[in-house]
């Protein structure tokens, strides 16, 4: 394709795509519409019909040579969630791409929080509002609107599709992508690539578009923390046997100093410069009353660049049922982000260690279900990069930022060291109105249009490459 083309290609494609969002929304609303939480304590039936659905979707495009709902178990015999792929080969010396997203969501929470029922997607003004109407619903759509405006855009030339392309949309993203390593294993063959976009990130605005070349690791773990065989009268030995809350609450307050930063030894940072912020809008974003941050160093240095260290959830009786007892045992959910370049694994070690060692009053320890997801970093020059810079900058009128983010998305590790020589692109559909994983959870509907003609853009420049990018 000559210099010329390609341009106004970009003009066909962004008046595909933009003819194309009443259609493109329209599928998101039936997503959404579908409770499809992965997490073990729910049921299973959403996720699945959720993948089916996601399967006919990725069917209508009629560009794939097979499409798979598949389902494997993780390394301990715990069934995973439904995945979907499709697949089509390239032409000959052309490169293939694999798009990804997750089609899984987080649990909806408390419904007294939500201004509009969590899966009755609602429009208001600029933005749809449901659980997972954003993540990553909205990445499934975006990877279908740009294949179906691409698609369109080359038929109208007579020109063909020349690139493969495989489209992976997970069902377990927010249970840890348990299962995922096992689905590798058996589709490594479709899965190859030599470019991954992963749909799943944010936006430093609904303005201006982002490619994430940083993300942080997660480790996350149940603890128990026992102090007495038996629950006893707190009115007899309270102030003599130490009860379990007591040692969590001294334990827990060792892991972060007065700053709230974290105060582990062994957990490390990463040194990279970070675009300044603003801590009051930060502050607002976060919805933090009185204002005040936690942490040292750079704003986004702390979300991107460094551990942290919070705990999220707490088995001990509820205030209702408590009773003058001194308590045996309390559980808690630790969940840490590693910073890039560190791994999980010495992350943990060094967070037990400290546990450990500063465990009061002889308590008892024990480690369940631990979850480790790695850490993720780009190369600034890669081709890709460039590429898709490129793309955004074309689709949104404003150049693309290059931002970290301070999530994790575990399979993106698993991807690349199956796949170390593909470029992965991590883009996404959010922006800092979305709150994904809180109540009210939104996507921006001019930012899903943008998405997607910046993907499409991205697949068009790459029909006049070969396989090496060039
Ligand atoms: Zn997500």
């Amino acid at each position: 394709m000559t210099e010329s083309s390609a341009e106004d290609i970009g003009a066909d494609l962004r008046e595909r795509v933009r003819l194309g969002m009443p259609d493109v929304i329209a599928r998101l609303c039936d997503l959404v519409r579908i409770p499809s939480v992965s997490w073990d304590e729910f049921d299973r039936e959403p996720v699945r019909r959720s993948a089916e659905a996601v399967a006919g979707l990725l069917e209508a495009t009629g560009l794939f040579d097979s499409i798979e709902v598949r389902q494997y178990d993780d390394v301990e015999g715990r069934p995973g969630q439904p995945a979907v792929l499709a697949h089509r080969p390239p032409l000959e010396g052309r490169p293939t791409v694999l798009l990804y997203a997750h089609h899984d969501v987080q649990p909806p929470g408390d419904p007294a929080d939500w201004r509009t029922p969590a899966f009755e997607p609602t429009v208001i003004g600029d933005r749809l509002y449901g659980r997972g109407a954003s993540d990553d619903k909205s990445g499934v759509l975006v990877h279908i609107g740009a294949l179906e405006a691409l698609r369109d855009v080359l038929e109208s030339r007579g020109e063909p599709l020349g690139v493969g392309i495989s489209v992976l949309v997970e069902g377990e993203e927010e249970n840890g992508s348990r299962s995922f390593d096992r689905f590798l294993e058996h589709h490594r063959r479709e899965l190859e690539a030599d470019y991954i976009i992963v749909a799943d990130s944010d936006n430093v605005s609904a303005e201006t578009p982002s490619l994430t070349v940083a993300l942080r690791g997660n480790v996350a773990f149940n603890l128990r923390i026992r102090t007495l065989e038996h629950a006893s009268h707190s009115g007899m030995y309270g102030g003599l046997a130490p009860d379990a809350m007591l040692a969590a609450v001294r334990l827990l307050n060792t892991l972060w100093d007065e700053h709230g930063a974290v105060a582990v030894p062994g957990l490390r940072s990463y040194d990279g410069e970070v675009p300044e912020a603003d801590a009051e809008e930060l502050a607002a974003e976060a919805g933090v009353l009185g204002g005040r941050l936690i942490g040292t160093g750079p704003l986004n240095s702390r979300m991107w660049f460094q551990p942290s260290i919070t705990v999220t959830g707490i088995d001990a009786p509820d205030v209702a049922n408590a009773s003058n007892t001194l308590l045996p045992e309390v559980r808690v959910r630790i969940s840490g982000r590693v910073a890039p370049g560190q791994t999980g694994e010495s992350y943990a070690e060094a967070l037990l260690a400290h546990l450990r060692a500063n465990a009061p009053f002889g308590a008892r320890l024990e480690v369940e279900s631990m979850d480790i997801g790695e850490p993720f970093l780009v190369d600034p020059d890669a081709e890709g990069v460039a590429r898709m810079t490129r793309a955004m900058g074309e689709a949104w009128g404003r150049p693309a930022g290059r931002t970290g983010i301070g999530g994790s998305i575990p399979m993106i590790s698993s991807l690349v060291e199956t796949f170390p020589a593909a470029q992965v692109l991590v883009t996404g559909v959010e922006d800092p109105g979305t709150l994904a994983h809180s109540p009210n959870e939104s996507q921006h509907l001019g930012v899903l249009r943008r998405a997607i003609e910046s993907e499409a853009r991205f697949l068009a420049g790459l029909l006049a490459a070969g396989a090496d990018g060039e």
